[in-house]
């Protein structure tokens, strides 16, 4: 394999701006001729669309060889070809020294055309099989989530960026918002009613209990205040009318991310959560003179999660996962390094289902950020190190 031909492959998939939906399109065309060339249209390619909610079209690309070999195990390469929105300039990639730079280039053009070309070398041989989504920086609902339903493999790689090193584990993922209800009031008179701003304060303090850690990469249960919005404020344009400071606040709302270690499950964060605000209660002031009994003016809100993504756990001792260890030793002459990550990915669809997965990928920097790069050298090494493993699966 060329080496020169990875990082044109991956410069040419950068110069789409594949964060609109035309233009997924045309990448996943383009990936689709190109692979239609490059097997001379031996494999067998698929273009699936899945509709989303609002009726459109979400490509994804799948491909495999069109005769299956039961006795030959099934591996799956995965990635996505969508990347987050960036102004025009990021899509035109550049080369500086070792350093790819353009928009999605370590997340993930380059892991797309490391597993391209080993589909290319490898499709014949095994039951390969590649899967390109369009829709997985929102979120994977109709790309891997649907698609990874239908098929079975014995292992899944998935080749987002992860400098290299074998990702076993990823945290789950649950957005939510708290929404706290209180009576309002006069600021002269805190002592009628109970702010909704402090109510929320309190419920921040509480949780932030159990998610103590903000400064430690640790595999720990973290949390993160997305947006907190609370009290009156008028506006017009960019001018604040009213700052409401002699209004008690009525309604306040946060909105949480939590990452989650395999030592919490989603539903164990959340009652966590319930409990806290049921807790509040006792607190809250239940008379005012003008209104009568206000109780019901009381609501602590813990709304339907807006996120809810599964963690990645596949076992170190997995014989794949071990295999793709001595293929590492093997190619870069140390030890490979497994790793567990913060964040979710597609990976996860599979993990769900009981099939090991992993993720292992070139070494990027600033991904979602401007000026975002992948190391040149670090491309060659995910393709050697994943050539290298699939020639010996293929032989087991
Ligand atoms: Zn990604």
């Amino acid at each position: 394999m060329d080496d020169n031909r990875l990082v044109e492959l991956t410069k040419q998939l950068i110069e789409y701006p594949s964060y609109h939906f035309q233009s997924s399109i045309r990448v996943v065309n383009f990936l689709d001729s190109y692979l239609l060339d490059e097997t001379d249209r031996d494999a067998e390619i698929d273009l699936i669309n899945n509709l989303d909610g609002s009726g459109q079209n979400i490509p994804c690309l799948y491909a495999k060889n069109k005769e299956e070999m039961p006795e030959k195990p099934t591996v799956l390469l995965l990635g996505h070809l969508d990347v987050v929105p960036a102004d025009t300039p990021q899509f035109t990639p550049c080369i500086n020294g070792s350093r790819l730079y353009g928009r999605g280039a370590g997340d993930m053009k380059a892991g797309v055309a490391v597993a391209t070309q080993l589909f290319i070398e490898h499709y014949k041989e095994l039951n390969l099989q590649l899967l390109m989504t369009t829709d997985e920086e929102t979120g994977g609902k109709y790309g891997t989530k649907i698609v990874s339903k239908m098929l079975n493999p014995d292992f899944v790689i998935t080749l987002e960026p992860s400098d290299l090193k074998i990702c076993t584990k990823q945290k789950g993922a649950l957005a939510i918002e708290i929404e706290a209800h209180g009576p309002g009031g006069h600021a002269s008179r805190p002592w009628k009613s109970t702010n909704a701003v402090d109510i929320l304060i309190d419920m921040y303090n509480r949780l932030r209990e159990f998610f103590p850690d903000l400064d430690t990469e640790l595999w720990t249960n973290t949390m993160n205040v997305g947006a907190i919005v609370g009290g009156t404020v008028k506006a017009e344009k960019d001018r604040i009318l009213f700052g409401g400071a002699n209004i008690i606040a009525a309604k306040a709302s946060m909105k949480l991310d939590l990452r989650l270690t395999d030592n919490m499950s989603h539903t164990e964060a959340i009652n966590i959560i319930k409990k806290n605000a049921a807790d509040i209660g006792y607190k809250l002031k239940g008379r005012s003179d003008s209104l009568g009994l206000i109780d019901n003016c009381y609501k602590i809100l813990v709304n339907e999660p807006s996120v809810i993504a599964d963690h990645l756990i596949t076992s170190e001792k997995d014989t794949f996962v071990r295999q793709l260890m001595e293929s590492y030793r093997f190619c870069l002459g140390e030890e490979a390094e497994l790793y567990s990550g913060p964040s979710a990915s597609d990976a996860r669809f599979f993990s769900k289902r009981g099939i090991p997965t992993v993720v292992f990928g070139p070494i990027s920097v600033n991904q979602h950020g401007e000026n975002e790069y992948v190391e040149i050298p670090s491309i060659i090494d995910t393709y050697r190190v994943l050539d290298t493993f699939l020639s010996t699966v293929k032989r087991d």
